[in-house]
């Protein structure tokens, strides 16, 4: 069920007025930005020119709580770097940025020795571009699945004549270290793909021990991560780890609009570019085509393959700056991710309500939680009561059981700004709220 967040609403209680977490040399860059281009006005320029913004303290407009699994809570200071002046893609004023952006993203993965690359698009281009120049039609991939996303991987595989193996999970569980370590010395895969958090049920998967486990049984195997809900509120030690490829978007955990596609590659998994034998086969997902852009951009040049989103950029430039260079560390930020998902987790469990996960608290994700619907209550029960007190969560998504359950998103500013913004009180009272109005009682 989708549910309608497009009308701005009068401020939630407790208030939305608070100042998000604004860094404050943020502001002053922005107005530097501003004053440089206004301090030279002469009324003989253009209107363009002469606009003098530094004066408005940006602060969007009061609207529901956004707590799905994706897109998240955008800041304040993001939104006001995407509102940023149109720019060539090309010019020395943008290419920093877009080097910045690379630069700071192998600092979230840690992962100094990667190759991100960054293009319009969202996710799902993530996976053809690992269709298209990771593996070569007729090679083997083995797809671990814990949900609708590994189910979606593997058809985006078979799409560009990858030969697909999958392993399920039931619903609420992962492929376990033992059956893939099996499926492994059956058979040799150039690739093994996993979804690091399922959106479709919450489950988080083991990405140290599976890379532990392909470097041991596997070593050629490029090992794969769906990142799209794990990126910015999962650790993910990409090198230590031994992961070739993490994939994700800007509006999940990067908290960002919508618009970008984001991936980092290991040497490994380039190399495994480098020796194909058949060119990639996709146009606007080749490597061929985005890597010397990316390197380009990186070394100050800046290059043309097709226009990138430019206000994305600095969108993303600024959620990077924050999340990389100001407090909390990014550590700290993970660990507050656990701490706001725990609190989510022994809430619901207090209510009496289930989650899809088999033991939320031990192989849930940290940015989400999937929570089945007490008895008797489904989907039209309590959705729109949270809508009418401003709060947007997510039906179900799991195609065997998307009317039993719904999803909870807790990342980004949501849970790194929670005292000054007080959403996940407000967002457990509403559920309390709701659920008791709809009749149950715990
Ligand atoms: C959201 C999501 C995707 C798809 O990303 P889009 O940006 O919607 O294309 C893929 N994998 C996972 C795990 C996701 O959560």
């Amino acid at each position: 069920m989708a549910v309608d967040n497009t009308e701005h609403t009068r401020s939630r209680q407790p208030s939305t007025s608070s100042n998000f977490a604004t860094p404050r040399d943020t502001i002053t860059v922005a107005r530097t930005r501003i004053h440089q281009v206004t301090q030279h006005i002469s009324n003989k320029l253009p209107s363009t020119l002469r606009k003098d913004m530094s004066t408005q303290e940006f602060k969007q407009a009061a609207h529901k709580l956004l707590v799905i699994p994706g897109p998240i809570e955008v800041a304040d200071d993001v939104l006001l770097a995407n509102a940023h002046p149109a720019m060539s893609h090309v010019s020395p004023d943008f290419i920093p940025v877009f080097g910045d952006c690379i630069r700071m993203l192998r600092e979230v993965l840690f992962a100094p020795n990667s190759q991100p690359v960054l293009t319009a698009g969202s996710g799902t281009l993530g996976w053809d571009h690992v269709a298209a120049n990771v593996i070569q039609p007729g090679e083997d991939a083995l797809v671990l699945n814990s949900g609708y996303f590994g189910d979606s991987f593997a058809e985006c595989l078979e799409t560009y004549g990858a030969k697909v193996d999958q392993i399920k999970a039931p619903i609420g569980a992962k492929p376990s270290l033992a059956e893939v370590e099996e499926a492994l010395k059956k058979k040799q895969y150039k690739v093994l793909t996993f979804t690091h958090v399922d959106t479709s049920t919450g489950v988080l998967s083991d990405a140290k021990g599976l890379g532990e486990l392909v470097k041991r049984v596997s070593p050629e195997t490029i090992l794969v991560l769906d990142g799209v809900c794990s990126v910015g509120s999962e650790e993910i030690r990409m090198e230590e780890w031994g992961i070739d490829v993490v994939l994700t978007a800007t509006q999940k955990g990067l908290g960002c609009p919508p618009g970008l596609m984001v991936l980092a590659a290991s040497k490994k998994a380039i190399a495994a570019y480098e020796k194909r034998t058949v060119p990639p086969n996709s146009y606007f997902a080749s490597w061929t085509r985005w890597l010397p852009v990316m390197k380009a951009y990186e070394a100050g040049t800046g290059a043309y393959f097709a226009t990138p989103p430019t206000n994305l950029i600095y969108a993303l430039h600024q959620s990077l700056t924050t999340i990389t260079k100001s407090s909390p560390s990014l550590e700290d930020r993970f660990k507050q991710h656990v701490a706001a998902s725990d609190r989510v987790k022994d809430f619901v469990s207090q209510l009496g309500l289930k989650q899809l996960a088999a033991d939320g608290k031990k192989d849930g994700a940290h940015g989400m939680t999937a929570v089945r619907y007490p008895e008797g209550l489904k989907a039209t029960d309590l959705l729109p009561k949270l809508v009418a007190k401003n709060i947007v969560v997510a039906a179900g998504l799991h195609k065997q059981v998307k009317d039993e359950y719904f999803r909870i998103g807790h990342m980004g500013v949501t849970v790194v700004n929670d005292k000054e913004r007080g959403d996940i009180e407000y967002l457990l009272t509403s559920i309390k709220e709701a659920l008791a109005e709809a009749g149950y009682k715990p």
